[in-house]
């Protein structure tokens, strides 16, 4: 299959790339690995008259520490998140859903930019980001803003950035001394992509007892999901395998996922507990003090 015909630019700055969205307004797309862009167009789901490339523009790739968070440039692929020595010493939720993205070309060519900005619900990004309380800094011509991740992804496919806005960096909190993050994922056999998945981000005192949780749960609605009776029920307890247990079996409470061609509701409900366990123990099991 083709795309219909297309322009491209190749944008050298994100002033450039925020001007040239501006100028063609609706006719235009901006284009990062083109992972998820390009095979919509060959199914023309989506028939942009022109690309604004993003890979062209500098400074907008790699992984930083800016006081006590990672920022993670937009353009950063997920090989480069998986492998770096910062997410690996810190965010090793991250690195696991980095890791099992797509393929070795996806995750040679696909961004966390493009991933977080498309909001694909089968996604692997935001459900960990969601669990790491990740923030997004988006840039139009009139400044910049920051949007909490838990106010970020909207709908199906649909984020809280304007049409004029790029997203730029991604900001993660580092973790203090004693937390862990995990993620894990039940893949679709075909495609790879989420059936249903869970990142959880656990902060446990020298005693054993929880002091802090976010659990996020993918595959059962329209984007990531905060799974908050689960992170209630950890609150203050100890760690152990049956409380463990016990909270992850509310991961689907105050869920309303919809059946699809892949799995139903009670079969999506049901591995959201076994996932939202695999990720919380592994968190634990991570936490060092
Ligand atoms: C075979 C295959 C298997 C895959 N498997 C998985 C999987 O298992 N898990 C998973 O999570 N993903 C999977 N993906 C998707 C992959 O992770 C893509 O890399 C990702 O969804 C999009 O990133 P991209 O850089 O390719 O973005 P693009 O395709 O270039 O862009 C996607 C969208 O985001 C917009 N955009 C891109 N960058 C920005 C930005 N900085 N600011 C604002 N808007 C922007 C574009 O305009 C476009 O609308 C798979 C893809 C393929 C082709």
């Amino acid at each position: 299959m083709f795309p219909a015909s297309f322009a491209y630019v190749a944008a050298r700055s994100v002033e450039e790339a925020l001007e040239l969205m501006v100028k063609h307004g609706e006719e235009g797309k901006l284009l990062a690995g083109g992972h998820s862009l390009i095979p919509a167009m060959k199914l023309r789901l989506q028939s942009p008259r022109t690309l604004i490339d993003l890979g062209t523009v500098p400074g907008l790739r790699g992984v930083r520490v800016d006081g006590d968070h990672l920022v993670i440039g937009a353009l950063t692929v997920h090989t480069d998140v998986a492998s770096s020595e910062l997410v690996r010493k810190h965010l090793l939720g991250l690195a696991d859903a980095t890791s099992v993205i797509g393929d070795i070309q996806v995750r040679n060519r696909g961004t966390i930019g493009g991933s977080v900005a498309h909001a694909d619900p089968a996604a692997d990004l935001p459900v960990i980001l969601t669990a790491l309380n990740a923030s997004f800094t988006v840039q139009s011509l009139s400044g910049s803003r920051s949007i909490a991740v838990d106010d970020f992804f909207t709908d199906f496919f649909t984020t809280a950035m304007n049409s004029d806005e790029i997203l730029t960096e991604i900001h993660v909190p580092i973790p203090a001394t004693g937390t862990g993050s995990a993620y894990a994922k039940l893949p679709h056999p075909a495609s790879g992509y989420v059936v249903v998945s869970a990142g959880a981000l656990i902060a446990r005192q020298a005693s054993g007892s929880c002091t802090a949780a976010r659990v996020a749960i993918g595959g059962l609605g329209t984007g990531p999901l905060r799974a908050v009776a689960t992170e209630l029920e950890l609150q203050g307890k100890p760690l152990t395998p049956q409380i463990i247990a016990a909270a992850a079996a509310k991961a689907a409470e105050e869920t309303e996922p919809v059946e699809d061609s892949y799995a139903g509701v009670e079969y999506k409900c049901h591995v959201a507990t076994v996932y939202a366990r695999k990720a919380i123990e592994a968190a634990v099991e991570r936490v060092k003090s």
